[in-house]
Order: C-alpha cells, then structure tokens, then sequence
C-alpha cells in the first residue's frame, strides 16, 4: 500500500551526517514545520555530540557551548536518534543511507586546515590551528600531540577569530585556564609555558582583519598579558579611508577604535604581549635541526584591484624574527566525503541552495543535501548556521511534497542498528552519550571546572561499557 512520506504512518525518514550546529539546526528545522511528521537519524564519526561546538569552541568560551542544551532538547525528542561513534565511507556507504532513508544530508563542517605553502611550515613547532584547537579541547584525534612551551616568542599567523582564540590561550595564565574544561593533561603541559610574545601577523592592514569586537574586547582583560600595536601600523593607506568613510561599517570602526586604544599601552607593563602586526606575509619558517627557530616576513603594501577589493602584495623589505613556535590559522578547508560531489573551485561540496548537484552538469544528486561550513564554505559564527540549515530543510521538503511510497516494514531504529550490528560498529546511542557526559560533569565538579572530558575513544566507550554492565548487574 502506497503512503505519502511524510503522513504518520510513513514518516520522512532522514539521515543527518555530523552533529555539529549545522546539523542540530537543520535537525530542530526539520521537526519545527508542521507539514511532515519526520524521523531524523544522526550520523557523527565520535562517540561524543556536538562537533564544533565541543571540540572547536574554545574552554573559556563556556556561554558559546551553553548552547548545547538547546541541541539536547533536540536530540531528546521521540523522533531523533543519535548513532555516535559511525562514520560515514568507513562504517557505513552513502549508498547503505541512501537505500534506507529519503534523503542524506550532509553537516559535516570543515575538517582540514589551508596549507601555507612556505619553506618550514612543516617543521616541528610549526603547527596548524587544527592540531592546537582540537588538542586544548581533548579532541582523540590530537591527545598525544606535544607542544614545547619553553619558547618565548610565539607567531600566529592570520587574524581571524581562530588566530585570536589561539593567541588567547597562549596568553592566559594556568589558574585563568583552570576553571574552563580545557583538559587536566592540557593544563599540566600549559603550566610549564614560558611564553613572553605573541605575534599575530595579519597580510592586509587593520580594517581588513577578520576578527569580531566582542572577541578584541576580552584580550584587554587578561590577567597576565596585554595586547599592543605600533601606532605607526595603524595609519590607513588611501585605498582603505576611502571605503571606511564610504560604509561607515561598524565592526570596523569598533576594531579600529579597539587598536587605538591598545596602541597607548604599555607593553613593559605585563609580562605577556599580544603583538598585532600588519601589512606582512610569512616567507620562510626557518629550522634548526627540524624544529622551528625563526621566521621570515615581507612587509607588504595593499593595492586596488579590478574588481575594486584590496589585496596584499610583497614588497622587497623583508624581517625577521627569533620565533620558536608558529601556529597558522589562515581558515579551514571542506574535506571531499567519498562518493560525494565535491566543487573544487568552490572548495565545498557541490550544491545549489543546499540540495547537492553534481559537478558540471548541476543536476540535483538525488536525495542529498548539505548545510554549514561543507556548503557554504568555512565562514560566519555559530548562529550563521541556523538560517543556512532552513534554507537547505526547505528545499528538501520542497522536493519530498506530494511524494508517495510503501509503508516501511520494519521500525527505522532497528533497521539502522541491524545495518550497524552487519558492520560490527560499536555504535554509542543519545543515552549512552549520557552515561559519558554525566561521568565528565561530576569529574569537573570535583575540580571545581564545568566538566573534566574523557579524551580517548577506548576510554569512552569502557566507561559506558562498565556503566552498563553495573547497571544490568543491579537488574536496572
Ligand atoms: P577567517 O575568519 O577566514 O580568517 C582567516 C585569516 O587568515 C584572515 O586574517 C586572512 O587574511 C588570513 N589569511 C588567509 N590566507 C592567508 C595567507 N596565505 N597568509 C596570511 N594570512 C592569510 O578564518 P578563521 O579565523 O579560521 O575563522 C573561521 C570562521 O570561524 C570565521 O567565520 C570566524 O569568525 C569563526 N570563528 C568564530 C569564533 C567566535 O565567534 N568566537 C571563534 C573562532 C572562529 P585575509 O583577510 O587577508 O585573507
């Protein structure tokens, strides 16, 4: 008997790759509409939630991750389930999900940093923000990772919010990490940190930097350390008053308004400095039996192009610096997923408003969709991602309207676990999740943190393991 998707007895059955915000708002989208009942399945490679939110958002940032309650209420609804610990392309294929639910939709984010391309970027003490992010925030990917914190002058090169994130931590003292959930592991490494200098290099000047006022403002709290610029950095070339007095744009004056006012301080006056400096491009990490031991910069100067934006060029003056530690977060790229069309120019996964099309002809790939970083490309903050995972929920409910298919013969979850079950994935459900995200909040009360976080995936999942074994054992 035929139903249309979407009726009670048919629900629209999708597959959510990546839990992250992108597909937590897609996920609260898809059930807010009232047109479609819908089950919504979630795919995440860790036994763990949240993506980003848990593992990019920086420890000190604990109001930004506060958002996971609302993502929690999500994931509690009768028709969600979370199958933690499955990845997609090594656990199950795109076409398995395919041939199992109406549509796949992808949320999988930015995986991968943007390479430097310079001699010496791959030395050691030269590291991507990937590695340093996913390390202070117990991601299992870079548990072992080690980072020498006797040196005392450190480059961060770009000057997004990432660059600013990571000059931030390295700027905070041990008793100011010690009340966020950065990792005990993390903190006992960061306790030995000799660090004296930061310097974030930015290629265009200060109206061109990426980072946000709210984010400038809390550098100028820091216990230890202070941020401070040259006065002469900040003149403004011809090119760059003519667009600020044309736009006006806020964010700008605010930024602007915040590095003048550091440009009065003293940097003698803490121990730490956060130095911004501008108009330069990072030429040569220079080593010293493979590990970092410097750094060469060309100045730069900025010119109008073609299409009237303002771009870097070198010129032929040229610094140096006795840098010993170089961390690049000159923004993220989209890894490829297998079988999934990728757009190469784009750097995203090939797609029209969400709906994923192939390369060249662009005819929708049926059934598949993408929201977030992996469709829009790696921009914008945590709240950018709800009204891109509308977008993409419309155009998908647009296409399952008026569709008609036989009624399924076995509830969803156990066809799901049955496929899981076939491939041997020791997949961790929403509650299980829980048993972990329990354990890790009565740790950090222990010590006085908002949570002390299991790092290994072993560990995790013999905690849940032993937790369920206790529980069958007292006949719960
Ligand atoms: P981003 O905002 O794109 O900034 C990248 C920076 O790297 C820019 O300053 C860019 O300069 C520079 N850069 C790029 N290529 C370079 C090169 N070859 N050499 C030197 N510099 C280069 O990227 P992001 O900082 O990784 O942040 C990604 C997104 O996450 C952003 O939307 C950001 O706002 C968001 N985020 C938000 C928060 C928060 O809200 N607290 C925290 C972290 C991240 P040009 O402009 O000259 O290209």
């Amino acid at each position: 008997m035929q139903y249309k998707i979407g009726c009670q007895q048919r629900p629209l059955q999708i597959a959510i790759i990546g839990s992250g915000p992108s597909g937590f708002y897609a996920a609260e989208g898809l059930f807010r509409q009232k047109e479609f009942h819908v089950e919504v399945d979630m795919f995440e490679r860790l036994p763990t939630p949240y993506g980003l939110i848990r593992a990019g958002v920086a420890p000190d940032h604990q109001l930004i991750k506060s958002v996971t309650k609302i993502y929690e209420k999500i994931a509690l609804r009768p028709e969600f389930r979370f199958w933690g610990n499955v990845e997609l392309g090594k656990h199950v294929t795109k076409a398995e999900l395919l041939e199992r639910f109406d549509a796949v939709l992808y949320a999988v984010g930015a995986q991968v940093d943007r390479g430097l391309g310079i001699p010496g970027a791959d030395l050691l003490g030269s590291y991507s923000a990937t590695e340093f992010i996913g390390w202070y925030n117990g991601h299992p990917d870079y548990k072992d990772m080690k980072f020498d914190f006797s040196a005392r002058k450190v480059a961060v090169i770009g000057m997004g919010n990432v660059a600013i994130d990571i000059a931030r931590i390295l700027a905070k003292t041990p008793e100011e990490l010690a009340v966020t959930d950065i990792p005990q592991h993390v903190l006992d490494q960061i306790r030995r940190s000799q660090v004296e200098d930061i310097y974030l290099f930015a290629r265009r000047g200060p109206m061109q930097v990426a980072f946000t006022p709210p984010e400038a403002k809390e550098l100028m709290e820091l216990e230890k350390a202070i941020p401070v610029v040259n006065p002469t950095e900040l003149k403004l070339e011809y090119f760059s008053e003519k667009i600020l007095e044309k736009s006006q744009e806020r964010r700008v004056i605010q930024l602007l308004e915040f590095l003048n006012t550091i440009s009065k301080n003293d940097p003698a006056s803490k121990p730490r400095r956060i130095h911004f400096c501008f108009r330069r491009s990072p030429q040569e990490i220079y080593g010293n039996k493979g590990t970092v031991c410097g750094l060469k910069v060309a100045r730069n100067e900025l010119f109008e192009d073609e299409e009237g934006s303002l771009k870097s060029r070198e010129t032929d003056v040229f610094e140096e610096l006795g840098i010993q530690l170089v961390f690049r977060c000159i923004g993220y790229k989209v890894e490829p997923l297998p079988d999934v069309a990728f757009d190469s120019a784009r750097g995203t996964i090939a797609n029209i408003g969400g709906r994923v099309v192939e390369v060249g002809s662009q005819k929708p790939c049926p059934g598949e969709y993408v929201t977030g970083w992996a469709k829009r490309g790696p921009t914008g903050v945590i709240g950018t991602n709800k009204p891109d995972a509308l977008e993409t929920v419309g155009f998908l409910l647009k296409d399952f309207r008026n569709r008609e298919t036989e009624v399924n013969k076995r509830p969803q979850e156990e066809v799901i676990a049955d496929l899981l079950k076939t491939h041997q994935v020791p997949f961790v459900p929403f509650e299980e999740w829980k048993i972990l995200d329990q354990l890790e909040l009565e740790e950090g009360e222990r010590k006085d943190k908002p949570r002390e976080k299991v790092t290994t995936v072993e560990e995790m999942l013999k905690i849940i393991q032993e937790k369920k074994s206790e529980d069958a054992n007292h006949g719960k």
